[in-house]
């Protein structure tokens, strides 16, 4: 069967939940036995969000293949179950980064090079390989809102695909808001109406239309925007705002949008098999413990860039029957005599990745705290690195015991840059010349580590051998291996070759575990990430 293709696109304005849309329609398929792949085109100019700034863009998500992506790959990963890769996210950087190569190397003969039609095709030809595995459905998502100037070309790419691969292959989804004005009491259908007449003009009629209202939608307010938007009534359906995101999925189905798209698409769609999703929204809706966990981070005020941790965090707690409050402390607040009135009203602690230097000192503070005061410690990436030079100064009595990356200079650089290194995931010797040289290289993607018998990491996956995601630059020093070891502090994961030390857990303590890797990726809700499980399990123990 050929691959069909059903487009996404935003109207009125961002920040609609177009990821989640997607994310949950493509579950409801594969509930109802189709192979389903997403892919998300961010229209913006970067190459990939990798360089940008969580607090504008929220998290950079990983995938196995190491590629950096838009926050969305994680819900379709986290819905779907299936690994996403980097032809899953394309940006406009990286389609013109493409165009742009291939007029240097001479691909185009010679020809003027312009949007329609060498960089429509590159979008087409960016869209129509998502689906490598022959899957039933490809849900491609197109970032930004309707009348964005940079994203005409993919709108005119994918009106064009309509074409080429025919209407009975494509369906076009248009994602609304409706709101609702509580003066009036009344919920107003006039932005979607102008939302889907821009699409029109610009070739496109959507075949379904998908309204975001804070209330429920009458019957007559379906009956208008199909009027006024030329799509059949029982294609307008509503999209009402639910407290939990797991439970989308769950009111799609009730709105019998699944169905309609089968229908539209004439898919070999088998009844949809949800029982999976309504023991997950029960456990959820009745969790019996509640528990705090402090996160010390620098990106406190946003939510969106800690997404995969945060939803890690609510799995883990699923699994425990405990509902999780995250408190998020700032790093930068933190000093030497404050320490008990922020971690007072928190269970649990957990350093999250980050870079720069800012608030690092807060972090190291925080993990001491844990250790001395038994406190339930998870730290994540830099969190580790934290903990580990932590445990150099206090316990290893190594005076300014730190990471390259914060003190060029320090006299017991615990986390450094490795100079060289055998990268298993590309097959190669990477090499940097020192320091100061980043190499422009951090290490991306999926590795292996292999986990030492008798220890906590261990005892939490089950197995030995395990593969999770990166994110860094920076490594534990094996020239202190030993000294750690010898104090308490075991390096339970390392890299098959015993180069690279992954996780680190200290002996002594309930429950102490730091990883160089990103386990939040990697989480979802049917599958809880079993560091996330332990961790929650020993802070429900504790409290
Ligand atoms: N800044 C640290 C490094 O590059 C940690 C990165 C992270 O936490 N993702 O190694």
């Amino acid at each position: 069967m050929k691959t069909k293709f059903i487009f996404i696109t935003g109207g009125v304005l961002s920040s609609l939940g177009k990821g989640l849309a997607a994310a949950s329609i493509g579950t409801l398929l594969q509930s109802r036995g189709l192979r389903v792949t997403i892919q998300k085109l961010d229209p913006y100019i970067n190459v990939d969000p990798g360089t940008m700034n969580p607090f504008q863009h929220g998290e950079v998500y990983v995938t196995e293949d190491g590629a950096e992506t838009d926050l969305d790959l994680g819900h379709y990963e986290r819905y779907l179950d299936v690994p996403m890769a980097q032809n899953n996210n394309y940006t406009s950087g990286s389609i013109y980064y493409e165009v742009i190569n291939k007029e240097r190397r001479g691909d185009y003969l010679g020809g003027t090079v312009q949007v329609i039609p060498h960089v429509t095709d590159e979008i087409k030809r960016c869209i129509c390989g998502v689906a490598r595995n022959q899957e039933h459905v490809a849900l491609v998502e197109i970032g930004g809102t309707v009348g964005d100037i940079e994203g005409q070309p993919f709108l005119e790419a994918i009106r064009q695909l309509r074409y080429e691969l025919g209407k009975e292959n494509v369906l076009y989804l248009h994602l609304t808001l409706v709101p609702y004005i509580r003066a009036a009491g009344e919920l107003k259908t006039k932005p979607t109406q102008h939302s889907v007449k821009e699409l029109r003009s610009l070739g496109i009629q959507p075949d379904i239309v998908l309204c975001r209202s804070e209330v429920d939608m009458e019957e007559s307010i379906k009956t208008k925007i199909a009027m006024f938007c030329n799509v059949d009534p029982d294609a307008v359906f509503s999209a009402v705002d639910v407290k939990n995101i797991y439970e989308v999925p769950w009111a799609f189905y009730n709105e019998g949008l699944d169905q309609k798209i089968a229908i539209m698409l004439k898919l070999p769609a088998k009844n949809p098999d949800l029982s999976k999703w309504r023991e997950l929204l029960y456990a959820m809706d009745n969790l019996k413990h509640k528990v705090r966990i402090g996160i010390v981070g620098k990106y406190v005020d946003l939510k969106e860039s800690y997404k995969s941790l945060h939803e890690a965090l609510v799995h883990g707690g699923v699994a425990n029957d405990a509902e999780v409050e995250l408190v998020h402390i700032n790093a930068e607040d933190l000093a030497e005599g404050n320490l008990q009135d922020h971690f007072r009203d928190v269970e649990g602690i957990l350093i999250p990745g980050g870079f720069g230097t800012r608030g690092i000192e807060g972090k190291i503070l925080a993990s001491g705290y844990a250790r001395e005061n038994k406190i339930p410690f998870f730290g994540i990436c830099l969190g580790m690195q934290c903990a580990v030079i932590e445990f150099a100064r206090s316990i290893l009595g190594l005076e300014g015991a730190n990471s390259s990356e914060f003190d060029a200079d320090t006299p017991h650089p615990v986390i450094y840059l490795m100079t060289e290194w055998y990268d298993m995931r590309n097959q190669c010797l990477q090499t940097r010349n020192s320091n100061s040289d980043k190499g422009g290289t951090m290490r991306l993607g999926a590795y292996p580590c292999r986990l030492k018998p008798g220890t906590k990491a261990q005892a939490a996956y089950g197995e030995t051998d395990i593969s999770e995601r990166h994110r860094h630059r920076y490594e534990f020093n094996n020239a202190y291996a030993g000294k750690f070891e010898e104090a308490g502090m075991l390096l339970s994961g390392v890299s098959p070759d015993n180069s690279l030390v992954e996780i680190v857990e200290l002996e002594d303590h309930p429950w102490f575990v730091a990883c160089q890797f990103h386990p939040e990726f990697q989480s979802n809700p049917m599958r809880v990430h079993p560091l996330f499980r332990d961790f929650i399990r020993s802070v429900c123990e504790a409290s």
